[in-house]
């Protein structure tokens, strides 16, 4: 099943063969209200069993929104952490060590486990109903697609093997990033720089993240052509090692890396996603207004 958030905070389950999202909303309502301070985590996600209970119950007679006129947000409203797995496809790395534009003068560009995984500020996050707002247009800026891993479980010292358990879903996702020297959590934070989406595909719907198509293109040309089974460190890997250090929330969003063929994307751009099992998004490039 395909969960999204959209236009002004509704909760949709989208119909990808009628082109529509049947609007959910009421089930929200099965959130316990809060008070402060709030709970660690997307209580979305924390919740997600009941609300969905409901949204399935009140899918046959919802009204239904047609694709064209639903803004997507990201599924998730409220991550503690968006996670990122640097230097974690072969190709990738071997393009970082042959493009100074990328590498910047490292010369550590060895294994994921020399780098540790790095984290993205969450104001960073948007969905595909947004855009990109490029900051520093002087700079490099990259896309970066990416499979995005949404936890629906707190998560704390996972194994490979219990790993997928704490799975809520899948989505896509873009790791914007401003080439340069600095701090990853610097050039990587900028608002509008992680987007996710359009819309999350629960982990019993896609169950196998191991082997899964992605295809990023610019303008209709083909930029990013990969396969997630040649990840350095697989989903299940990703999890037992982030949560060697943190524990992982409900909501918490996992950016498992990027294949070669990042590159710089300009205002005006749009760039064309796809994610074999999530499906097909463009996502438009503007620069920052002031
Ligand atoms: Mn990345």
């Amino acid at each position: 099943m395909k969960f999204c958030r959209f236009n002004d905070n509704r909760l949709g389950i989208v119909d990808v063969d009628r082109n529509e999202v049947i609007d959910v909303t009421p089930a929200l309502d099965l959130i316990p209200p809060m008070r402060y301070p709030a709970p660690l985590g997307d209580q979305l996600m924390a919740n997600f069993a009941e609300v969905r209970k409901k949204a399935e119950a009140l899918a046959a007679s919802a009204p239904r929104v047609g694709l064209e006129a639903v803004k997507f947000l990201s599924p998730v409203g409220n991550p503690t952490k968006i996670v990122n797995a640097p230097i974690n496809y072969d190709d990738h790395i071997s393009e970082a060590k042959a493009d100074q534009g990328i590498a910047h003068g490292r010369t550590n560009i060895t294994h994921i486990s020399d780098w540790g995984l790095f984290l993205k500020a969450t104001s960073a996050l948007i969905g595909f109903g947004d855009e990109v707002k490029l900051r520093m247009p002087d700079r490099r800026n990259d896309h970066e697609l990416e499979l995005a891993v949404i936890i629906g479980k707190t998560c704390h010292k996972a194994t490979q093997a219990d790993a997928l358990s704490y799975v809520a879903g899948y989505a896509m996702g873009l790791d914007m990033t401003i080439r340069g020297k600095q701090q990853t959590c610097w050039r990587k934070s900028v608002d509008t720089y992680a987007v996710c989406g359009p819309w999350m595909v629960t982990s019993d719907e896609l169950t196998d993240p191991s082997s899964l198509d992605l295809v990023l293109k610019v303008n209709g040309e083909t930029r990013q052509d990969s396969n997630t089974k040649y990840l350095v460190y697989s989903v299940p890997r990703l999890i037992e090692y982030a949560t060697e250090m943190y524990t992982l929330y409900p909501g918490d969003i996992i950016l498992t890396g990027t294949p070669a063929g990042v590159g710089p994307v300009v205002p005006g751009d749009v760039m064309n996603c796809y994610i074999e099992g999530i499906g097909a998004r463009d996502m438009r490039v503007a620069r920052e207004y002031a």
